[in-house]
């Protein structure tokens, strides 16, 4: 709520500011890992796309509704105009792949800092029968040849299969982390230039400091790539002890549930707790951050957040 609350605020701010247009697109991951297997000593996983619940329902599914509840809210309140968009989607786009291809190209100078322990580029495609893949590159090999690339995976149900990506191709694939941020990175400097804009990224303060340092910058100036993206950090909550409250800990599991109220970690609980009033306490309260820079550029505590969603008189030191 932090992060879309402040996005929306931001772009409220910057449309007025610099009378431009400003549009959202809020990217969500259906290419995460959702259960994870070990066959034959080997790890696999099938992603929150695949995996569904009791009702038949994938997790994508089950949950996307929350999201779009929030967003369609913070559109109508702000005025701006957003759109979403699925990792499954936004991969489609050829500028996206002539960014991967670019980086498997510059493979040998950037892999060992992509992943320290194997220097691997962890692409992979997930079975198109079931939707196992492959969580390291044991069985899968890739190759770049001339536009594309090709990929060899292996489920250990179905066996061996071959993927095309090329600018005309639309099988899907999953990146891990360092390496999906840095093909967001290239593919964002390109778009700004086809369509002269400019592209924020508006992401939790969890991904500032060596991260961005280490996982685009260096392998961007190994690339030879001078421009640098434009990114805003938003506050990061905090619990008690100072550490992120965090997402996978309380997703599924009973963590923070002996000292936090569940409204606090859980937005389909959030109404009943803290009500419509405590929506509109913290979407102000957030709304004046975005305009002070000593408000925004900080980190605040579960702790301070409940309090605001009561309603508690708090004076800034
Ligand atoms: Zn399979």
């Amino acid at each position: 709520m932090t992060n879309f609350i402040s996005a929306f605020a931001l772009a409220k701010h910057f449309q007025k500011y610099y009378n431009v247009p400003v549009k959202i697109k809020v990217e969500l991951l259906e290419s995460v890992t959702g259960e994870e297997y070990v066959i034959d000593g080997i790890k696999y996983y099938k992603n929150l796309n695949t995996i569904k619940d009791e009702n038949g329902l994938t997790i994508k599914d089950k949950f996307f509704p929350y999201f779009k509840d929030l967003l369609d809210k913070l559109s109508k309140k702000d005025e701006i105009n957003y759109e979403i968009l699925f990792f499954y989607e936004y991969q489609k786009n050829p500028l996206v792949k002539q960014s991967l291809f670019e980086v498997l190209e510059s493979k040998d100078k950037i892999n060992y800092t992509l992943d320290p322990k194997n220097g691997e580029i962890r692409l992979r495609v997930p079975c198109p029968k079931c939707g196992l893949t492959e969580k390291h590159l044991s069985k899968t090999k890739i190759k770049t040849n001339n536009d594309s690339i090709m990929i060899e995976s292996f489920c250990p149900i179905h066996g061996s299969f071959k993927t095309k990506i090329d600018k005309d191709s639309d099988s899907i694939f999953d990146m891990n982390v360092p390496l999906r941020y840095l093909v967001k990175i290239l593919y964002l400097l390109k778009q700004d230039k086809v369509d002269d804009s400019l592209n924020v990224i508006v992401d939790g303060g969890d991904w500032s400091g060596m991260w961005p340092l280490r996982v685009y910058m260096e392998p961007l100036l190994k690339m030879k790539i001078s421009d640098v993206p434009s990114v805003i950090y938003t506050p990061t909550i905090l619990d008690w002890s100072g550490s992120k409250l965090s997402k996978r800990m309380y997703v599924g599991n009973e963590a923070y549930r002996e000292y936090l109220k569940e409204g606090l970690i859980n937005y389909s609980e959030f109404y009943n707790q803290y009500g419509e009033v405590g929506f509109e306490r913290l979407y102000n309260e957030i709304n004046s951050w975005v305009l002070s820079p000593k408000k925004f550029i900080r980190d605040y505590t579960i702790e301070y957040i409940d309090a605001i969603l009561k309603g508690e008189k708090i004076n800034y030191i």
